[in-house]
């Protein structure tokens, strides 16, 4: 099995069922080919239906059209600092010394940009903490073209009204697969991923993916385990080892886009009625007292977890023994 074919950050060759969101978005922005300024969009819809495929599909097309290609997920990058230095990092341009100020930096990235003509890609917008970022790009006067990804049809209410007005997106809503589109869209990556399977199995898989909200993410990790599963058998991908496996939607995803949860909800709030700031041990406790269950091996994976969501800081203290603090971010 190629496995790499299942990964859910693969951007396949074709996009089947998606030809329709690829024109548009690329029609909006052919006019940076010419290197003239183009129309920014908003791309949004549930999770997992091709949002940020079809953004790095029209990324690459453009890439050899001779316009460069920004792609930087919100979550990861919160800040006007943030987005723009990764931008630079992105565009090989040696990355600024930390403390800079943030208009030294918006100096710089213009600077940089000018004589580029580059298509700009916010993934999970939402995440921006605030709008600075929006309001550059809007102002460039630059060919630059942003795209714009949420799962959230308002993600753009909390931003400025005049930056919305210069950035002035055309939306455009995804929908839903059905069945027969996600057959269609896990054959194509079981045709990649398989020497020989059972058809049947990938409609069994599509069926599935229907069920959870037509998420494809779901759909291949499902193929993923079922292949896993059928390899460790010695036989080809069948029905029952896609009945066989059981996929958790993914943690992360739930978590990210949602409310924290449970236990991992327990260890933000036991940080917060410490001022936010702990070492381990007493922030453990302090999970505990307020009716946390986890053991302190799993207290840690907890915090590992929330550390990797960027929801909390770990720092070393220097001194005897491993000591650490937990902050919130
Ligand atoms: P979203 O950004 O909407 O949450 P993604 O674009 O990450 O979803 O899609 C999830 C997975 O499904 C990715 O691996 C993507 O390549 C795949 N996928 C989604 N739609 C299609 C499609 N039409 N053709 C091929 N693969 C697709
Ligand atoms: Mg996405």
């Amino acid at each position: 099995m190629r496995e790499q074919y299942l990964d859910p950050d693969y951007v396949p060759e074709v996009l089947p069922h998606r030809e329709g969101e690829v024109a548009e978005v690329f029609e909006l922005l052919k006019p940076l080919v010419e290197g003239r300024r183009a129309t920014n969009v908003f791309l949004c819809g549930p999770a997992g239906i091709g949002k940020t495929a079809v953004a790095k599909f029209v990324m690459r097309e453009f890439s050899e059209q001779a316009v460069q290609g920004i792609y930087i997920n919100c979550w990861y990058h919160r800040t006007e600092v943030a987005v723009l230095t990764e931008a630079l990092r992105q565009l090989s341009y040696p990355v600024p010394r930390k403390g800079r100020s943030v208009d030294e930096l918006v100096g710089e990235f213009i600077q940089n940009i000018s004589g580029e003509r580059l298509v700009f890609v916010l993934d999970e917008v939402d995440a921006l903490t605030d709008d600075g970022v929006l309001y550059v790009l809007s102002r460039t006067g630059l060919p630059v073209g942003v795209v714009m990804v949420s799962n959230d049809p308002y993600a753009m209410r909390k931003f400025d009204q005049r930056v919305k007005s210069s950035l002035s997106p055309v939306t455009v809503e995804f929908e839903r697969y059905s069945v027969g589109e996600l057959f269609d869209i896990l054959e194509e990556r079981a045709r990649l991923a398989f020497q020989d399977y059972d058809p049947m199995a990938v409609k069994v898989a599509a069926r599935l993916s229907y069920k959870h909200g037509s998420d494809v993410r779901y759909g291949l990790n499902l193929l993923l385990r079922a292949g896993r599963l059928a390899g460790k058998m010695g036989q080809r991908l069948e029905v029952q080892h896609v009945k066989g496996v059981e996929v958790q939607e993914d943690p992360k995803k739930e978590r990210r886009q949602g409310e924290l949860e449970g236990e991992h909800r327990l260890v933000v709030e036991a940080l917060k009625t410490l001022g936010g700031r702990a070492l381990s041990p007493e922030l453990f406790a302090r999970y505990r007292k307020i009716g946390g269950k986890g053991a302190e091996r799993t207290f840690r994976k907890y915090v590992k977890e929330l550390i990797e969501l960027q929801l909390l800081d770990s720092e070393e203290l220097l001194g005897r023994g491993k000591r650490r603090v937990l902050k919130l971010r």
